[in-house]
Order: C-alpha cells, then sequence, then structure tokens
C-alpha cells in the first residue's frame, strides 16, 4: 500500500511524514542494512570517519616504520604495537567527539585499564606524545592533549552497542599480528544507525593501491583508503590524496576462476592444518581410523580445503590479515573470502562492520557460514558460530553449498 494512497484515504486520521526520496532500494543480499533505506545522509559522518581513519592510519605507519627499522632484539617487543592501538583509538576517539559533540557512543577494542596500571607511565606518555604529533599535522585541532585526556578519549569507546540510536564501532589495529610482522593490517572504523552498519572506512597503510595479484604493475605505492555509505556505492582513495574511484568486487561467475582469501593466521582459519591433513589424507592414504582421529582433535580445520575443492577453485590461497581483505575483496583482487576461526570463538562486530559494508556497497555479499545476514544489532558479539563468508552474489549460493556439504562432512566424516 502507498503512503501516497494512504494520505488520500485517511487525509485527516494518519499523520504520515512527507514521502522522502528512495536512495536504496534494493532487495539487499547486504546483511548489514535493512533491504529499504529511506535517504538519510551520513555525508558529514563520513567526512568526519575517513579524517579520523587517516590521521590513525597516519600515526599507525610511523610507528611501523620506526619499528621495523630497530633491532632485531626490539622487534620481540610488542609494546610498538601496543602504543600504535591505543594511539589510534584515541585519536579516533577525539577527533569523533570534536565533531559530534552532542550524540557519542563508541564501541572499540581498548580501553585504559592496563595504561592505569603501575609502571604504565612511559606507554602512556609515548602514546600522548604520538596523539599529539598527529593532531598538530591536522590543521584541524589547535589543542594538546594531557595523559589524563588520552586515557579518557580511549575509555570513550566502552559503549555496549546495541539496536538503539547511533553507535561508532572501532577496530584501531585490527591485524595487531601482520603489523608486527610489518605486513598488512587495518584500522576500521563503521557506524551503526538503530543495530545497521550505514557507513564504513578501511584505512589500509600497507595495501598496495594497485591489485595485489598484479606482479608486473609498475606502480608499487602502499597506502588505501577504503570507504562506503550505505545506498551510495564503495570507494577508493590513495591514503595521501583524494582522487577516488568507485570500486565493484569481481564478477567471477565460475568458481575455478576465483581466487580465495583467508587469513593469515593459522590459528583464525586452521588453514596450514587444513592443507597438512589434505595432504596426508591424498598422498598416504591414511587409514581412516587416523583421519576420524586428526578430524575430532582439529575440529574444524578441513572444512576450508573441502570447501575449495567443492568449488573448484584453482588458484591457491591468498592469506593476508585483518579487513583489508574485505578491502581488496571489494576492488576485485579476489572474489572470495572464507573465515571458518576455531569452535568456540566469538566473533566482535568491530571485526566485520566497516568490511561488511564496504564489501556489500561494491556489490558484494556477506553472511554467516549458515547463510544467514550478518546482524550488528547484539552488542558488542556477532551471534554466530559457522564462520563468515563473503563473495559475489553470483557466487554467494554455490558457496552456501559447499560450506554446508563440508561441515555435514565434517560433523560425519565416514
Ligand atoms: P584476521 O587477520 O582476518 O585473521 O583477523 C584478525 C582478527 O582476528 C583480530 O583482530 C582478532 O580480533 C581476531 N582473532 C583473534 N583471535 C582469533 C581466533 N582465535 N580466531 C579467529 N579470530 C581471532
Ligand atoms: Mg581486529
Amino acid at each position: 500500500m502507498s503512503i501516497n494512497w494512504l494520505r488520500v484515504v485517511f487525509p485527516s486520521i494518519i499523520k504520515l511524514p512527507p514521502p522522502l526520496p528512495l536512495r536504496y532500494s534494493s532487495p539487499s543480499s547486504c546483511s548489514c542494512f535493512s533491504s529499504v533505506v529511506v535517504a538519510m545522509s551520513y555525508d558529514k559522518e563520513l567526512t568526519a570517519a575517513k579524517k579520523a581513519a587517516s590521521l590513525a592510519a597516519r600515526l599507525c605507519q610511523k610507528v611501523q616504520k620506526s619499528l621495523l627499522q630497530s633491532d632485531v632484539q626490539s622487534k620481540n617487543d610488542r609494546s610498538p604495537v601496543t602504543v600504535a592501538d591505543y594511539g589510534s583509538q584515541a585519536l579516533v576517539s577525539f577527533v569523533l567527539q570534536q565533531e559530534f559533540p552532542a550524540e557519542f557512543s563508541l564501541v572499540a577494542e581498548e580501553d585504559s585499564k592496563d595504561l592505569r596500571k603501575d609502571g604504565a607511565q612511559e606507554l602512556v606518555d609515548r602514546i600522548t606524545k604520538l596523539v599529539n604529533d598527529s593532531l598538530a599535522s591536522d590543521e584541524s585541532y589547535s589543542v594538546t592533549l594531557s595523559t589524563e585526556d588520552v586515557l579518557k578519549a580511549i575509555d570513550s569507546g566502552k559503549s555496549e552497542g546495541g539496536s538503539q540510536g547511533r553507535h561508532w564501532v572501532l577496530d584501531p589495529i585490527d591485524g595487531t599480528k601482520g603489523f608486527l610482522r610489518g605486513g598488512q593490517y587495518a584500522i576500521a572504523l563503521a557506524l551503526l544507525d538503530r543495530g545497521k552498519v550505514v557507513l564504513g572506512v578501511l584505512a589500509c597503510p600497507n595495501l598496495p593501491l594497485t591489485p595485489i595479484n598484479d606482479q608486473h604493475s609498475p606502480n608499487n605505492e602502499v597506502g588505501c583508503l577504503f570507504f562506503a555509505e550505505v545506498g551510495g556505492g564503495s570507494y577508493m582513495q590513495p591514503l595521501d590524496s583524494s582522487s577516488t574511484v568507485k570500486v565493484q568486487v569481481s564478477g567471477v561467475e565460475n568458481p575455478e576462476e576465483a581466487s580465495f582469501f583467508e587469513s593469515y593466521e593459522a590459528a583464525h582459519s586452521m588453514h596450514d592444518l587444513s592443507s597438512l591433513i589434505a595432504q596426508v589424507l591424498l598422498s598416504l592414504s591414511l587409514s581412516i581410523y587416523i583421519y576420524i582421529y586428526v578430524c575430532m582433535y582439529f575440529h574444524a580445520c578441513n572444512v576450508t580445503l573441502r570447501c575449495k575443492q567443492k568449488l573448484g577453485v584453482k588458484a591457491p590461497p591468498v592469506r593476508i590479515d585483518s579487513q583489508v581483505k574485505y578491502g581488496a575483496l571489494s576492488r576485485g583482487d579476489g572474489a572470495i573470502y572464507m573465515r571458518l576461526p576455531h569452535k568456540g570463538y566469538r566473533e566482535k562486530i568491530w571485526d566485520h562492520a566497516a568490511g561488511c559494508i564496504v564489501v556489500t556497497e561494491a556489490g558484494g555479499v556477506v553472511m554467516d557460514a549458515a547463510g544467514n545476514p550478518l546482524d550488528f544489532s547484539k552488542g558488542k558479539f556477532l551471534d554466530l558460530d559457522t564462520g563468515i563468508i563473503v563473495t559475489n552474489q553470483k557466487l554467494m549460493p554455490i558457496l552456501i553449498k559447499a560450506v554446508r556439504e563440508s561441515l555435514e562432512e565434517k560433523a560425519s566424516p565416514l
């Protein structure tokens, strides 16, 4: 029943708001937001989010650079990532509070508990200096924060999120292991409005501007900023410039041609163990008893491999840390991302919110491994226990089927 028809029939009884132009009205595969989103501009929020994430990326780049230049002994020290992690959160929190003082709620990974402990003063001083140096590099804010200001900014990230109101969602450094290795990491910032992701920004300081599989590219520049607003598409720009391009997920329809992303860390998706088991199974023809034992012992370890076999994916997996995978997928560097963590692991919203909208606005689909959309309205955690799968609209049905069959096979290996 159209709103206009209702107005004619019930002109005085029903007080309806004036019709708003629809900006987005596809029955979205997008799991991040509702199927019909009435025109609601988040442009101001997006501008602020891009600024905050870019500043945080600059801070992280500076720390990673000095980390990589340091001697071997100090490379075993985790404090650089700690400093950059807290610094990034303090910076993003400060910028967003400056821009939106009236309504501010932030769900973020860190809090200041450890920084308030005895012996942490030197760390806090380092973080405070970094944050102030970063703010000084941007002319918008002529302030110098005290250590207490920095701790308070970090603690502003204690919100629980949920289905009411607006909440910023931040992972100040997603992929801390990648950061320490000198590899990929991301600053991931999203905004929830009534439980739906309405904008997302992914700063990826080490991601090449050209496709990751393009080894012949003469351009070896790195540093990408992906951003998306609900109904507005996904875009990428270099971290240090404003030239923007619209991005689109891969249109590959044949799984054999699809390349496949997964976590770099085996502990996050158990790919090493799955490969190992596959090799053992195929080359040594292990007895079925050993096979069952290994499967039981390593839980879901063979799922990824089996999905690959069922899909007929030929290319070897591309292993990347962090939500950089979502960014790379949004511009078609790969076609599938599977994340199948160990049993019992609870996914946090800050590990997926920004990536989810960047991919869906680029035409992709993000679901849990059972084929349900992700629900960001339940607080800090995503309510799922099967893993997360991401691909284009054409491949999603076959990917869901392959995952389902593999999980069934895993549950009854005989
Ligand atoms: P990725 O680099 O894609 O594997 O994801 C990095 C994120 O994985 C981190 O930010 C953590 O929040 C999350 N993580 C930490 N431990 C685990 C785990 N055991 N299984 C799955 N994810 C994890
Ligand atoms: Mg993370």
